[in-house]
């Protein structure tokens, strides 16, 4: 069923209704490294007919007497916490195959890829097992009313590839622990850490149909989004390609959370200190090479500070350590395809004929293979321009000189996104003070990293509805109001 070397990782079957299911069809989806450019593993195709038959298995999974969304939480809790610690033992497999497919540097795999799956299945399953499961309030009128929590159902989830096992989780974690089941539908550039999640699940005695994987690529996904069966969507990926999918579920009205791209602004203070935080200013600007969607790629720094900032920005990217992701040193690893390098590097040679100056980087590092680009920084960005406006996702950051702070934030809150953003001073009463002009989802000072704990997601562009914190459970909940004692009315 599956052949798994050093070299080459190949699954012949998909994992549906709780079984290694042969696929409906025969083609495949072939992982090729973007550090070595060599062929590193093989995987079914899925296709409609294998969508059908995950749905129905969700289906029956959520709507059989005694299925998954009438256990108790404390009995969910028990698996889930099966679960999650079937997925920690699983913690290196699971970096290192996000590292071998999208090229993301081997230390971030581990600190967020490895750990966020168990660490977030046990958060949520302790959110639902305090959560008031039929609360009663006493009535405007008199007498009362109960409101439940209900799971919503049978979840869509579709999720990319820039850091697949987190953001599977932010979906998979809540829904499980509100009762849902999922039909989950990786990207096509990494599919080989859904199998790590499937064989978790299947050792952990995840019950059949809970979870059911299906790879594919956006026809597949598309197919998916619309079919009857499912009650909600969970989608991360690009604007475009939420747009079209909020716009089935509108017209479906099916639920639907929306996790799109960003164009996110540092603003650096006047008091601001880049240089003494140059860990938390890589973290939030070059991560994952640039392929993060909450990175702040829009640095605005204040004219008196101008150079400074740009000096500070320059030595950093061209300090960094460029290498082929497996490698522990590595700091900048390769784009996650040879297509995605040609859009960023479309966009460093717009940047350059729109007038902006390059001041580290520009071009690819001297390397005999592998799709990479040196992290680079722009001086001198019109606002206006389309390296300050568009998503490049690539390690590209374009520093934007401002006069005053009120038009910092106008800068700011100019973009159609609002995802992420932070606000870089010695003094946290002004940076809390500027970060509540910002208008964005998330903001940080001085750093950022999406704690678990608190709601993620975007205004404007950037999408629409939350994940993570209670909000991210909440997402895939209804609300049954059941008026039991009648009011004295008259
Ligand atoms: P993408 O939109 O091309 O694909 C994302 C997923 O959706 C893939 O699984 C793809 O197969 C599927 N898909 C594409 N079109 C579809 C359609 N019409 N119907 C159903 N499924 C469809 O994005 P990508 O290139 O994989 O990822 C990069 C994008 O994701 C960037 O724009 C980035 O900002 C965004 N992103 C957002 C967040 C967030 O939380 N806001 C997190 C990570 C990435």
């Amino acid at each position: 069923m599956s052949t798994v070397s050093e070299q080459h990782i190949t699954y012949d079957r998909l994992f549906i209704d709780g079984a290694w299911s042969a696929p409906a069809g025969d083609a495949r989806i072939t992982i090729v490294s973007p550090s070595t450019e060599e062929e590193i593993g093989s995987v079914p195709d899925g296709t409609e007919a294998d969508i059908d038959v995950a749905v129905s298995a969700a289906r029956r999974a959520f709507d059989a007497p005694g299925g998954w969304s009438s256990w108790e939480p404390e009995a969910r809790g028990e698996v889930l916490e099966r679960f999650a610690v079937a997925l920690d033992a699983r913690q290196e497999e699971g970096a290192r195959r996000t590292s071998i497919q999208n090229g993301m540097p081997i230390s971030i795999a581990r600190a967020f890829e490895g750990p966020f799956p168990g660490m977030v299945t046990r958060y949520y399953a302790a959110l639902a097992n305090a959560q008031v499961r039929e609360e009663v309030r006493p009535g405007l009128l008199g007498g009362s009313t109960r409101v439940r929590r209900t799971p919503i159902g049978v979840v869509a989830g579709i999720v990319p590839w820039n850091f697949p096992q987190a953001i599977t989780f932010l979906k998979l974690a809540p829904l499980l622990a509100a009762g849902c089941t999922v039909v989950l539908k990786p990207s096509p550039e990494t599919v080989l850490g859904a199998y790590t999640i499937a064989e978790a699940a299947e050792e952990a005695g995840v019950p059949a149909g809970v979870i059911n994987i299906v790879q594919g690529g956006r026809e597949v996904g598309a197919y998916l989004v619309q079919h009857p069966g499912v009650d909600k969507v969970a989608f991360t990926g690009s604007t475009e390609a939420g747009r079209k999918i909020g716009e089935v579920c509108g017209r479906l009205l099916r639920p639907v959370t929306l996790e799109l791209g960003g164009k996110s602004a540092a603003i650096v203070l006047d008091d601001g200190d880049l240089a003494g935080n140059i860990d938390a200013v890589f973290g939030s600007m070059l991560i994952n090479n640039g392929q993060t969607c909450w990175l702040n790629s829009r640095i605005l720094a204040p004219r008196s500070r101008y150079d400074d900032v740009v000096a500070t920005l320059a030595g950093l990217a061209s300090g960094v350590t460029i290498g082929d992701a497996t490698e522990d040193a590595t700091q900048i690893g390769p784009l996650v395809s040879a297509r995605q390098r040609d859009r960023v590097e479309g966009y460093i040679a717009k940047g350059k004929a729109e007038g902006a100056r390059v001041v580290a980087g520009g071009g690819r590092p001297d390397r005999d293979a592998g799709f990479f680009v040196q992290p680079t920084v722009f001086a001198d960005v019109d606002p206006n321009s389309t390296i300050a406006r568009e998503e490049i996702f690539g390690p590209v950051l374009s520093v934007i000189p401002y006069d005053t702070e009120d038009e910092a934030i106008a800068i700011s809150n100019s973009s159609e996104f609002g995802l992420g953003g932070t606000v870089w001073t010695q003094d946290q009463e002004r940076g809390l003070a500027v970060a509540r002009r910002v208008q964005t989802g998330t903001i940080g000072i001085n750093h950022y990293v999406n704690d678990p704990v608190a709601p993620f997601g975007g205004v404007k562009a950037s999408g629409l509805g939350r994940e993570l914190g209670p909000e991210g459970m909440s997402a895939f909940q209804a609300t049954q109001t059941i008026y039991v004692d009648p009011p004295q009315l008259g």
